[in-house]
């Protein structure tokens, strides 16, 4: 008999496992309908020997102290803040918007104080901030919205911003100085190993069983266990009993390619030009040698696997309607980007792990009465 079954062997299974396997004494058994552990952050060595992430590019970053020292027990790191170029009007400049990419887009010499300026003789009047639109046209205005925005917007989510909640672009932010980082988080680096290495740190645990190729619909009557963490989608665990909760899929394309590098910067975003969305080259997040050079190609996609929640009103409301009934569902516990239907980053998938492992151990103390 299996304490816990945890459905799902990336963050948010793999953080729960370890906790409650080192923790406290908890047997595990751990599933994957993969045949790997590490979910989407899953990477590996390809036949030329380069490390690539099998789902596209993965970047470390995160403000919270907790979740870096807390993967500091499985990791080394190694520093890396993340940039990326965006092709457009024929040139490669930087995003996000920044001094040098107004000054090279338009031919300029503007300081940071013009450059203020010239954002706000752009910028369109909106009174309540409500859509992914609304970000940036208040911001930067409707021309730099159209060049950087607005294409790539309707290609990742085949949706017009518009029709976006605000938080999706606003993930990318707007700067008048030159710095070129993608994220400005306290903490950002790569694991010196890879993701996967760290996570078979996490798993090694003679409490941890990992059954790998097994859909949980499988095993769920023959395997007995008292409690379930679920971290695939929210509205497949309850048969799609409301309708489906869209999310959005992308297809990988890798290549390797006989020479030492490709790319002018990590990514570049093509937002008008293509069916993809992005190039990355890996080795230049993972800071590997190898004289040849390994790259993804992004293509979005309404269906396959699903790797994003879609954050417009119409879908919180469908998800809050699974959430009650998760809420009400006995001795099984929704973690995660599918389950809780978040458009999270790693770290922010961690720390929710952190926080339901906090609240089982206090659950089972106010149980057992001490
Ligand atoms: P997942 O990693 O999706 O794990 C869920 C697991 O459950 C999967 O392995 C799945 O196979 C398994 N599963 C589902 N259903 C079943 C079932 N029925 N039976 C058995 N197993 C099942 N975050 C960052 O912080 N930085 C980045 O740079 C970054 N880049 C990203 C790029 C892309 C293209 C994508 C898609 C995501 C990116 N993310 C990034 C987000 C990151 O991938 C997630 O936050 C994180 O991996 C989510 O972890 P999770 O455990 O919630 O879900
Ligand atoms: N975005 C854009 N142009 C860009 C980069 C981002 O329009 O050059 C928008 C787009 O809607 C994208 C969102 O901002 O989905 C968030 O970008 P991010 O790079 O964080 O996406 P992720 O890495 O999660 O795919």
């Amino acid at each position: 008999m299996f304490d816990y079954l945890i459905v799902g062997a990336g963050f948010a299974g793999s953080v729960l496992a370890e906790r409650l396997a080192t923790r406290s004494n908890k047997k595990v058994l751990i599933i994957d309908k993969r045949n790997h552990i590490g979910g989407n952050a899953y990477d590996h060595y390809n036949e030329e020997g380069v490390l690539v992430h099998k789902y596209g590019p993965h970047i470390f970053h995160t403000n919270s102290k907790e979740v870096f020292e807390y993967l500091s027990n499985f990791t080394d790191w190694r520093p890396y803040e993340h940039w990326v170029l965006a092709s457009v009007d024929g040139q490669h400049v930087p995003i996000p918007i920044n001094l040098d990419t107004i000054n090279k887009l338009y031919g300029t010499n503007m300081t940071s104080f013009e450059v203020d300026a010239f954002f706000e003789s752009q910028a369109e009047e909106v009174p309540v901030i409500r859509t992914s639109e609304d970000v940036v046209v208040s911001k930067v205005g409707r021309e730099l919205y159209e060049k950087f925005f607005r294409n790539y917007t309707r290609k990742q989510w085949g949706l017009d911003p518009s029709e976006l909640d605000k938080s999706v672009t606003s993930r990318v932010p707007t700067r008048t100085n030159r710095d070129r980082r993608y994220f400005t988080d306290t903490y950002q680096a790569m694991p010196l190993h890879g993701y996967t290495k760290m996570f078979e740190k996490m798993l090694d645990h003679p409490n941890i069983k990992i059954m790998l190729n097994t859909d949980y619909h499988d095993i769920i009557n023959v395997i007995p266990f008292k409690e379930m963490i679920f971290t695939g989608p929210v509205d497949e665990y309850f048969d799609f009993k409301f309708g489906k909760l869209p999310y959005r899929s992308l297809e990988f394309k890798h290549e390797t390619l006989n020479k030492e590098w490709h790319l002018e910067a990590p990514v570049v975003n093509y937002p008008n030009e293509h069916l993809y969305t992005r190039i990355t080259e890996f080795k230049a997040l993972t800071g590997q040698q190898h004289p040849k050079t390994s790259i993804v190609y992004e293509f979005p996609r309404a269906e396959g696997d699903p790797y994003y929640p879609i954050p417009k009103p119409e879908n919180a409301e469908l998800y809050n309607k699974y959430k009650k009934l998760a809420d009400e569902t006995p001795n099984v516990h929704f973690v995660g980007r599918l389950a809780t239907y978040k458009y999270y980053n790693m770290d922010q998938v961690v720390a929710q792990a952190l926080t339901v492992y906090k609240k089982l151990t206090e659950k089972e103390k106010e149980e057992k009465g001490t």
